[in-house]
């Protein structure tokens, strides 16, 4: 019986829609099992810059620094899209990650058996797919030393830059996630072209052998990989690799789940408080009206009781609940598949709620 503390920033859009939905579940999961959840709503992204002028008020970091877990919405909208503008939602989630140490990205993928058919794949493709992807967040491409193209627009580059302490962080966390689960972990590089794929391929070699003999290590190419991923997904288990390749291959295996609004997603440091959220963005073309899926919050809220606070049971009875509700025939109008009532966003988390 637990006590924790957990900060919820809804954002923008379909953000306090189906945060609220996540925190009803939680609440839920607290009474079947007797902890309790102290939940403190902070802002962030567009709403923050309303109210305070910046994305990421440091009373919102304070805030998630003094919690256990944060539970995060969706951020950013058409009202603050301007390219020029000084200040932008999306730089409060990039503040966050950077503010609390946040190295990898873990996405599960699942196909729920009541959903097979909503996907662009075959049937038996899609068939028994589970899978985590571990993408490395802070480093790579993405973060690596650059410059922009001049006014004469002549010459641009970004680096792929990486040390063995950031391959060998995000390696150790992807194999001890893989030996709590079918004990296989793909790490995927361009080792064939690139140095700093190179590194990586070896170190991760080094972490695995040395401290995770009993888990199976493979390596693939980007590109071959990117094939195998919608021809065989069901064939891997936890999968590693660098912040831009993850980037592309997590968008790509999203088509697996169904929707945009079926994906959760965690973000972990070295120590607590990680960072939960679904995939999908703040959609604003269906925001306030009842219509968006909250399974990928709630899955998102089951990420942070597992990975968070440590809480298996839990986390797998609210998995449990989502895979009952669809298997009862609930469905949002992004997975409709024209046979049972279209719920809304409320009716789906009450559902789930009622299951847990
Ligand atoms: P989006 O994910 O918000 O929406 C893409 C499409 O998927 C839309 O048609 C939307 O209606 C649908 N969709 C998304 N989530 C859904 C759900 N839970 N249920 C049902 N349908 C759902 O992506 P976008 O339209 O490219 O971006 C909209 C805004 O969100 C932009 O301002 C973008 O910058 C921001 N964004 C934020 C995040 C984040 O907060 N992590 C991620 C991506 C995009």
């Amino acid at each position: 019986m637990g006590r924790y503390v957990i900060a919820v920033l809804p954002g923008d859009g379909i953000g306090p829609e189906v945060t609220a939905e996540a925190v009803r579940v939680l609440e839920a999961v607290g009474r079947r099992f007797g902890h309790t959840f102290e939940f403190h709503e902070a802002l962030i992204g567009g709403a923050a810059i309303e109210a305070t002028g910046s994305p990421l008020p440091p009373e919102t970091l304070d805030r998630c620094r003094r919690s256990d877990a944060i539970l995060l919405g969706a951020v950013g909208g058409p009202r603050w899209d301007d390219p020029t503008a000084p200040v932008r939602p999306e730089q409060g989630l990039l503040d966050l990650r950077k503010g609390l140490g946040l190295f990898a990205n873990l996405r599960p993928v699942r196909a729920f058996p009541a959903l097979v058919d909503a996907t662009p794949l075959k049937r038996h493709v899609i068939q028994g797919v589970d899978l985590l992807f571990v993408r490395e967040l802070t480093g790579g491409l993405y973060f690596g030393p650059r410059r922009e193209a001049g006014p004469d627009g002549e010459e641009a580059y970004d680096t792929m830059h990486y040390t063995r302490p950031e391959i060998e962080r995000v390696v150790r966390l992807a194999a001890g996630l893989a030996r709590a689960r079918r004990k296989k972990l793909t790490s995927v590089d361009k080792a064939n072209v690139l140095a700093a794929s190179r590194l990586w391929r070896r170190v991760t070699e080094a972490v695995v052998r040395r401290e995770f003999p009993d888990v199976a290590l493979e390596h693939v190419l980007v590109d071959a990989f990117a094939m195998h991923l919608i021809r065989r997904p069901a064939a891997f288990d936890v999968v590693v690799t660098e912040n831009m390749f993850g980037d592309i291959l997590t968008d790509e295996a999203a088509v697996l789940a169904g929707s945009m609004g079926m994906l959760p997603s965690a973000s972990l440091g070295e120590t607590p408080p990680g960072l939960f959220e679904p995939v999908h963005g703040s959609a604003p073309d269906i925001a306030g009206r009842n219509l968006a899926n909250p399974i990928g919050a709630i899955l998102s809220a089951a990420l942070l009781l597992r990975h968070g606070l440590g809480l298996e049971a839990e986390a797998a009875a609210v998995e449990r609940a989502v895979e009952a509700a669809l298997a009862d025939g609930y469905r949002t109008r992004d997975i409709a598949d024209g046979e049972g009532p279209i719920v809304g966003t409320r009716e789906m988390g009450e559902a789930i709620r009622q299951r847990i």
